[in-house]
C-alpha cells in the first residue's frame, strides 16, 4: 500500500515528477504557489489543497522542488509550513538544489519534530522529470531513504544513497563542477577548430567517442555547431548552482578556479540579457574575447 504523498512546487522539475508519481498510481496532494500550475496534476488525479502546512497535513512522505535555498525555507518554516503541519513519524524529501548547511539545519528542525529529512536532488533535466528517468543522489538516513525508494523509483532511474543528510546536495555541487569545467573545455575546443578553418562536424564526429568524449560534446557540441541555444538548463539556473559550489567551497577551504572562471564567464553573459539562453552558451563569452563564432545557425 502506498503511503499519502505531498508535493510541494510543481515547475518544470516538479510538475513532471509528481505526474510520474500519478501514472505509477501513488495518491498524491499538491500545492504550488502559482494555483494555475496545479490544475493539469488535478486533472490526473491530484488533491490540490491551499498551502505547503495543508500538504504536510494530509502526507506522511512530503517532496519539494523548488528553486533555490530560501525558497525551501520559506515552504518550510513559518506558520503555513510544511513543519507547522508534520505528524511524527513523516518524511521530507528536498529535490531542489540548495545549500548543503542550510540542508542540515532545516534536517535537525525536521528531526525536532520527530520527522526526517532526505536531500533528494536531481540531474538529467526537464526531459528526464518528464520520462521518470531522472538520476537522485540521496542524503539521509538509509532506512528513510528505503521507505521512500518505491516513490523516488517512480521519478528516476538512478538512486544512489550518498551518505548522511547534506552529502546529496554536496554531490550535486560536485556534479555541477564537472558539467561547466567540461563546457569550458567544449567551448574552448570549438573555437581552435573554428579558426582553424576545421570542418567542424567532422570534428566532433572524431572526437566525440574518444578518450575526450563526455555527454556535454555528446549532446551539447551539435547544438553548438548550428547556434541553437535552447536551454537543457539555462545560464540563470547554471549560476544559481555555481553561486552554492562556491559557497560551500568557501565554507571548506577550497580553492576551485575552473569553476571560479566560468561563474564570471557567465556573470558577462547574464549582463548582457542572455541568462534565459542554454548554458551551452557559455561559448558566446568566449567568443567576445576570441573575435570570432562558432558554426553558423543550420538553414
Ligand atoms: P522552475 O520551473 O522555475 O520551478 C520553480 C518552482 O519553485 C515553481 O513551482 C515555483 O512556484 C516554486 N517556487 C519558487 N520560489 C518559491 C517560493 N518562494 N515559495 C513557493 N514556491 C516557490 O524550476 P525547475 O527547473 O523546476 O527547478 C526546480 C529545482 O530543480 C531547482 O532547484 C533547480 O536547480 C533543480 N533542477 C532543475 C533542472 C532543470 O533542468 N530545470 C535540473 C536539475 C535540477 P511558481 O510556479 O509560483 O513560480
Amino acid at each position: 500500500m502506498s503511503e499519502r504523498l505531498g508535493f510541494i512546487g510543481l515547475g518544470i522539475m516538479g510538475g513532471g515528477m509528481a505526474a510520474n508519481l500519478l501514472r505509477a498510481g501513488h495518491p498524491v496532494t499538491v500545492w504550488n504557489r502559482t494555483a494555475s500550475r496545479m490544475e493539469p496534476l488535478v486533472e490526473m488525479g491530484a488533491s490540490a489543497v491551499g498551502s505547503p502546512r495543508e500538504v504536510a497535513e494530509g502526507s506522511s512522505v512530503v517532496m519539494i522542488c523548488v528553486s533555490d535555498t530560501p525558497d525551501v525555507v520559506a515552504v518550510t518554516e513559518g506558520p503555513d509550513g510544511i513543519l507547522a503541519g508534520l505528524s511524527p513519524g513523516s518524511v521530507v524529501v528536498d529535490h531542489s538544489t540548495i545549500s548543503p548547511s542550510e540542508t542540515r539545519r532545516l534536517a535537525a528542525l525536521a528531526e525536532e519534530a520527530g520527522s526526517s529529512w532526505l536531500d533528494g536532488p536531481v540531474s538529467g533535466g526537464s526531459e528526464g522529470a518528464a520520462l521518470g528517468t531522472l538520476s537522485i543522489m540521496v542524503g539521509g538516513e538509509a532506512s528513510d531513504l528505503g521507505r521512500v525508494r518505491p516513490y523516488l523509483e517512480a521519478m528516476g532511474k538512478s538512486i544512489t544513497h550518498t551518505g548522511p543528510v547534506g552529502s546529496g546536495q554536496m554531490v550535486k555541487l560536485v556534479n555541477q563542477v564537472l558539467v561547466v569545467v567540461n563546457q569550458l573545455a567544449v567551448s574552448e575546443a570549438l573555437l581552435l577548430a573554428e579558426v582553424g578553418e576545421l570542418d567542424l562536424e567532422a570534428t566532433l564526429s572524431a572526437v566525440t567517442g574518444g578518450a575526450a568524449g563526455s555527454w556535454m560534446l555528446a549532446n551539447r557540441g551539435p547544438q553548438m555547431i548550428v547556434r541553437d541555444w535552447r536551454p537543457g538548463f539555462t545560464i540563470d539556473l547554471q549560476q544559481k548552482d555555481l553561486r552554492l559550489v562556491l559557497e560551500a567551497a568557501d565554507e571548506l577551504g577550497v580553492p576551485l578556479p575552473g569553476t571560479a572562471l566560468v561563474f564570471q564567464l557567465y556573470r558577462a553573459l547574464q549582463r548582457r540579457g542572455l541568462g534565459a539562453e542554454g548554458n551551452h552558451a557559455l561559448v558566446k563569452a568566449l567568443e567576445h574575447i576570441v573575435g570570432a563564432e562558432v558554426g553558423s545557425e543550420a538553414e
